[in-house]
């Protein structure tokens, strides 16, 4: 699983909802620590996935280490001892590649998911509007830690995708949440990718 949401209670009902429980959940890999992403893996006391190992960037947890941030301590910290620890290119399992897309935050990853030849990159907060971000990579974001760095990184990321024509999955994206991206103007466009491609 990816991120984890605000609070416990969320995931664990989106997990429900998906016909799915938090014991089944193997590996929760952290894109960044956000508190909207990290919220979900406690409550402060007992861990959401009593089963799960964890993964995530380097860079990310010592920045966060260091920052004296609540949100880590009561979250994430008391997990550091069950945390893989991932570079740029590294592999969280089998086919599951960290990309470091840094700005957002210091240690900010993406992730290509490969599997049977195929790939999808997960994105995670690299673009947060699907219109703003992608039509105008350059524009400062308010939650991008680095602002200039976050719109180089932004830049890069929908340039491969663009080029590649691999299917991402972005947060923020509107449903279905997956979908390509295309070269418009100076910039880029979102095009979802709509079950009428299966009919
Ligand atoms: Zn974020």
């Amino acid at each position: 699983m990816f991120d984890t949401g605000l609070a416990p209670e969320g995931i664990t009902a989106a997990l429900t909802a998906a016909g799915r429980s938090p014991d089944e959940v193997t590996l929760v890999v952290l894109t960044h620590m956000h508190g909207d992403h990290t919220g979900g893996l406690s409550d402060g006391t007992t861990p959401t996935f009593a089963k799960a190992r964890y993964a995530t960037g380097q860079i990310e947890f010592d920045h966060w280490a260091g920052a004296g941030n609540e949100g880590f301590e009561a979250k994430v910290r008391p997990l550091a001892d069950k945390m893989t620890m991932l570079a740029d290119g590294a592999e969280a399992a089998p086919g599951l590649s960290a990309m470091l897309v840094p700005g957002h935050t210091p240690g900010h990853m993406a992730y290509r998911i490969e599997s049977g030849g195929q790939s999808l990159i997960l994105a995670a907060d690299t673009a947060n509007h699907y219109i703003w971000s992608l039509g105008h990579p350059d524009w400062e974001v308010r939650f991008d830690m680095d602002k200039a760095q976050a719109a180089a990184s932004r830049r890069k990321l929908l340039d491969m995708l663009a080029a590649d024509g691999t299917p991402f999955v972005g947060y923020h994206m509107p449903f279905p949440g997956l979908g390509f991206v295309e070269t418009a103007g100076e910039g880029f466009r979102f095009v979802p990718a709509s079950y009428q491609f299966d009919l």
